[in-house]
């Protein structure tokens, strides 16, 4: 089964709703956009639509307004940049339904972008209510959803509208489920998921879910202290959660029984406080101190990592090493990134933090696919189906 693109329908002349993803930062005093990535994400969809003649209907939320108008969360300053990213004007109106955005859409030309106002004004969008999906929906003839990012909402424009309109993946939302799907379905082996972030309380599900999947699970960050409690170590001060201490075993457990190999830090480097001007030092995973704190992992463990990882022809990598905020403690991760950079092998990279930290190095470009969805990727990670994936057409070839 594959998911149906826009390269499967024929958009000329027609109106297309299109959910995109521009939830973009803006300069709080300047109202300009900060970080346009997510505008330029969509690009490729956008300009296949233009190009074959579609009346493209752009929707997408920005911030939290919470079904209510809230000026400073209008959609403006991302109609502005997305005009000059395409070179051509896009229209922006007010209104995302009702008598003024009929009247821009029955006023369009093929070729031509209209941006609707930010879809989170009306508390429909989030509560799903069909009749605002209706209300919506009659804009268009055709729905894509290129908003990857926000595809594990069920909310009006990323899943109720597909009940009334024949629904599309966008070439973004096309690239993000192939390159997850191909990971989690039929990768090129050894297979390896290099694991970090905060908490394993947060990535329980992803865990479970890769611990069935991979050839070895490699395990770093906060979430790795309640691995080494688990094992019998003592992490001192360090980040931990001692309630999933039995879901660490359990992890452990099924790797064992598939003969996963599950890699811990073998060292750490510790912190006398939670500060980024902190005394550190790296120090066996044996021996944490009382009254410190793992920050970061160690040298030797970025070695053995290292190799690990230099003999697999897939990896995925989901969280932080260390508290890579902190440039004392941020070694770990960056070591992580530029090893992966170097791999000749795909290369998959999910997750808010572990994207930044990946960006703030510049070496986004030297992976196979860096997931644009923070929250989404993680649950498509859990091996769940997303409400927004789930409502697109599908074939059989
Ligand atoms: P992602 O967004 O990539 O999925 P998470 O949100 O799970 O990652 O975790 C990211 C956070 O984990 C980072 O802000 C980082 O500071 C924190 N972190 C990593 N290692 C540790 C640690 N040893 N102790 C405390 N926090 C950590
Ligand atoms: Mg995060």
């Amino acid at each position: 089964m594959r998911t149906e693109t826009i390269r499967d329908v024929d958009v000329k002349s027609r109106p297309v709703l299109v959910r995109v993803d521009f939830n973009v930062p803006l300069d709080k005093q300047t109202r300009q956009v900060m970080d346009d990535t997510r505008i330029r994400a969509a690009l490729p969809t956008i300009r296949y639509l233009i190009d074959h003649g579609a009346k493209v209907i752009l929707c997408s939320h920005l911030g939290r307004p919470d079904g209510k108008i809230v000026e400073a969360l209008r959609l403006d300053p991302v109609a502005k940049r997305l005009s000059e990213l395409l070179g051509q004007p896009v229209k922006k109106i007010g209104a995302a339904v009702g008598p003024e955005a009929q009247a821009a859409e029955q006023a369009m030309k093929p070729g031509e972008v209209l941006l609707l106002e930010n879809i989170r004004f009306y508390p429909g969008e989030e509560s799903n209510d069909p009749d605002f999906a209706r209300e919506l929906s009659s804009l268009a003839q055709i729905y894509v959803n290129d908003a990857f990012g926000t595809a594990h909402r069920a909310h009006a424009s990323t899943e109720g509208v597909a009940t009334f309109l024949p629904a599309y993946a966008g070439l973004l939302m096309e690239k993000e489920i192939e390159a997850l799907s191909r990971a989690l379905t039929n990768p090129a082996r050894p297979f390896a998921a290099v694991i970090g972030g905060a908490k394993v309380s947060d990535k329980i599900k992803v865990l479970q879910h890769l611990v069935d999947k991979v050839d070895t699970l490699l395990i770093g960050g906060g979430m790795a202290n309640t691995f080494l409690l688990a094992d019998g170590y003592q992490v001192g001060d360090s980040l931990v959660e001692s309630d999933r201490v039995d879901a660490a075993l359990d992890i452990m457990s099924r790797a064992n029984q598939r003969g996963v190999k599950l890699l811990l830090p073998k060292d750490v480097v510790i912190a006398d406080s939670f500060s980024a001007d902190a005394v550190s030092r790296a120090v066996p995973a044996t021996q944490v101190p009382n009254g410190w704190r793992i920050l970061d992992i160690g040298p030797e463990t970025v070695e053995s990592f290292s190799q690990e990882l230099k003999r697999c022809q897939t990896v995925l990598w989901n969280g932080p090493m260390g508290v890579f905020e902190f440039p004392r403690f941020a070694e770990g991760t960056r070591s992580i990134a530029r090893v992966l950079a170097e791999l000749n092998a795909t290369t998959i990279i999910g997750g808010g933090e572990s994207v930044a930290a990946v960006e703030q190095l510049g070496l986004s470009d030297r992976m196979t696919h860096v997931s644009t969805g923070g929250g989404a990727t993680l649950e498509f990670l859990e091996g769940r189906v997303l409400p927004g994936v789930a409502v697109l057409r599908t074939t059989k070839n």
